[in-house]
């Protein structure tokens, strides 16, 4: 039972052939997708795929927030109809994807933007009680201490994490876990790997962030879902055990970061 706790399934490029994505990750033995947001245009096209899908499986969830990498689409008005989504959508189990981007200059000409975009979904989070999933690049350390100071009462995904040992830890203590994906299964990604190797495996999700972030051997090509299953080996693989040996904590760390799951 794999799922695929980050992914991006309503993007356009999924549009020919989505339900094929999709059996194959049934095959691949996925059975949960969450599905992140980046802006609130197209929070309606992402809700009413998750909404639609419900008797299939896998079973589609989604993030609900604004992404940093667009945030000159951005409005304040976004943020009221952010609160009421996360109020009324039952599918909705997080804020995200949300955060810091200063990887490009263009970013980081937008950075006191992204803040007070990012500080205003923290609040709400905080407010909502809900887990939230943070994309970081450049910025570890202060997101990190950003999120030291909102002491967030659920936590949530640090989604792609590539930081040093230090900040993995520092993120564990603060009720995050930590997103594994297609970057563990490059032999050089020896600092995440070691990561992956040393943390208990409480502290981590499997993912792919479809379409992005292609595995070893799939460079250039579109990600999907179905792949998760090959980041799981490849975590079995660095960790000396069986991807079977792994999959009770994986799912549980999965249900204890998004509890909504429990419900539905
Ligand atoms: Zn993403």
């Amino acid at each position: 039972m794999l799922y695929d706790a980050h992914c991006h399934l309503d993007f356009p490029v999924f549009d020919a052939d989505r339900e094929e994505v999709l059996q194959r990750a049934k095959l691949a033995g996925v059975t949960t997708l969450i599905l992140a947001a980046t802006t609130a245009a197209t929070w309606p096209r992402l809700l009413n795929l998750v909404e639609s899908s419900a008797s299939t499986s896998p079973q589609l969830y989604a993030c609900l927030g604004l992404h940093p990498l667009f945030i000159d689409q951005h409005q304040p008005e976004d943020l009221i109809q952010l609160k009421e989504q996360l109020l009324t959508s039952p599918k909705v189990i997080a804020l995200g994807e949300i955060g810091i981007d200063l990887h490009s200059p263009e970013s980081q000409a937008q950075e006191a933007k992204q803040w007070q975009f990012f500080d205003a979904q923290l609040r709400l989070a905080k407010e909502l009680n809900l887990p939230v999933v943070i994309h970081v690049r450049q910025a570890m350390d202060l997101v990190i201490q950003r999120l030291r100071r909102f002491q967030l009462p659920q936590g949530g995904l640090l989604h792609a994490f590539s930081g040093s040992q230090q900040q993995a830890e520092q993120l564990v203590e603060l009720g995050f876990k930590l997103g594994l994906g297609g970057g563990i299964t490059y032999p050089r990604a020896n600092k995440l790997r070691n990561i992956a190797k040393t943390l208990p495996l409480t502290a981590f999700l499997l993912e792919t962030d479809s379409p992005d972030m292609p595995l070893k051997g799939f460079q250039g090509q579109r990600n999907e879902p179905a792949r998760v299953a090959l980041v799981a080996k490849a975590l079995a693989e660095v960790r000396e055990t069986t991807v079977k040996a792994l999959i009770p904590s994986l799912h549980s760390n999965l249900l204890q970061t998004f509890p909504k799951l429990k419900i539905i």
